[in-house]
């Protein structure tokens, strides 16, 4: 089986393998034990280091201020997270974008007021680019349309289903997870 085959066409959110089979590599994600596609492209089997990656297909385009973008966050602190970014205006993109998302904009105008958790590690958000000052991508999530658009649950892992505005509930252990959800939150497949 050394032949190199000629590997499908998948689209964001199809499924690409199973987690016991393979890891997520570039492009991919886990949902729940199955390894999902985060862009359009080919499927790539690393059958070494049993990794599987999407190879996009779309050039990379660049990324200009009121653009909006979809991806994960990847790291957290007080009033900031890094998201690595897979989607620009909807459309897949797999230049190395890392945006970083300022969650000081939802203190809701008064102390005291913030939110405790807008986003989560591993939430895949959608933002607004609301600055480059600095070659840094600003990303933004005040508006209705914009926020976490899919999370899993902190407690059993399973995807979180729309709550209220403000929060997210797992229907498999009844955790209450709070969040700045997008007006779409909970859509399946995921809208990028
Ligand atoms: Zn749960």
């Amino acid at each position: 089986m050394k032949d190199p085959k000629k590997e499908p066409v998948v689209l964001p959110g199809d499924k690409l393998a199973v987690s016991e089979e393979f890891l997520p590599g570039v492009h991919t994600y886990d949902d729940s034990g199955l390894i999902r596609a985060l862009t359009a492209g080919s499927v790539v089997k690393d059958t070494t280091n049993m990794e599987i990656s999407v190879k996009p297909r779309v050039e990379p385009e660049q990324i200009k201020i009121d653009d909006w973008v979809t991806g994960q966050v990847e790291t957290t602190q007080a009033n900031s997270a890094n998201v690595h970014i897979y989607f620009l205006n909807g459309k897949p993109t797999y230049k190395d974008f890392s945006g970083m998302l300022s969650l000081r904009g939802l203190s809701g105008g008064g102390r005291g007021m913030r939110r405790t958790t807008p986003v989560k590690l591993g939430d895949i958000v959608r933002c607004r680019v609301f600055s480059l000052l600095n070659g840094i991508i600003h990303l933004s999530i005040d508006e209705p349309d914009m926020g976490v658009v899919a999370a899993s649950c902190g407690n059993c892992g399973k995807p979180l289903l729309r709550g209220s505005s403000t929060k997210a509930k797992c229907d498999e252990c009844g955790n209450v997870e709070e969040r700045k959800l997008a007006r779409d939150f909970g859509a399946s497949p995921i809208n990028p």
